[in-house]
């Protein structure tokens, strides 16, 4: 990978952080050769701060690192995109990204897994979702072979809006069958990646 430090005087480019399953972008630092090598070696995200003057391992004192997925530098090679997997929350404030959360759009399906993970975690007696999670994955299996009929017959028809219904079906009851087998929608996705990258 080509990057050209030298294009600033101060010989840093800036790395901007983005979460590599729900897309947000977390925080921008500065690196130079040094701490990118870091990276890369240690697969934990080290920036030089402009601040402290000195190399800095995001998480070095909070514990919340930054663990490294991928590195890509931008057309002109001055900026890096680093897609990262955050321990913990991102900013020093204790917030997710360094830009206010509710200003950040976060995919819909992303969210909507954190919020099936959350129901199997504190269950209630009014959620489906927990009572889905109490029956297991033998129960959960069913449903999503149910509800993947129900699309083949709906399919059939025309009635636009049953269509997209059980299409919802199947997707909200896949997503809690990839968590009771501890899974994440970001595998499956991993999985169609490389079959491009083949193809
Ligand atoms: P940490 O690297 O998370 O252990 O935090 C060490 C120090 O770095 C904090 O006390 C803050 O001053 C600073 N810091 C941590 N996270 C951020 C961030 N996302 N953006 C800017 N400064 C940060
Ligand atoms: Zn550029
Ligand atoms: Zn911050
Ligand atoms: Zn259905």
């Amino acid at each position: 990978m080509q990057v050209n430090f030298q294009k600033s005087p101060d010989g840093l480019v800036p790395a901007i952080i983005q979460d590599a399953r729900t897309q947000k972008v977390l925080m921008l630092g500065y690196m130079n050769q040094e701490a990118l090598d870091k990276t890369l070696a240690g697969k934990k995200v080290t920036f030089y701060s402009r601040s402290k003057q000195r190399l800095w391992t995001k998480g070095e004192e909070s514990g919340n690192f930054l663990l490294l997925e991928d590195v890509k530098v931008d057309c002109d090679n001055d900026t890096l995109l680093i897609r990262v997997q955050p321990v913990g929350p991102v900013c020093h404030t204790g917030s997710g990204t360094c830009w206010n959360e509710d200003n950040v759009n976060e995919n819909f399906l992303y969210q909507l897994e954190r919020t099936i993970a959350d129901r199997r975690a504190n269950p209630s007696e009014k959620s489906y979702t927990a009572s889905l999670f109490a029956k297991g994955i033998n129960k959960i299996a069913q449903k999503v072979g149910e509800e993947a009929v129900e699309l083949v017959i709906e399919a059939k028809d025309d009635n636009e809006a049953l269509f997209l219904n059980e299409g919802a079906d199947l997707l909200f009851h896949y997503l809690i069958l990839l968590n009771a087998k501890g899974y994440q929608l970001n595998d499956i996705v991993k999985v169609l990646e490389g079959r491009q990258k083949k193809g």
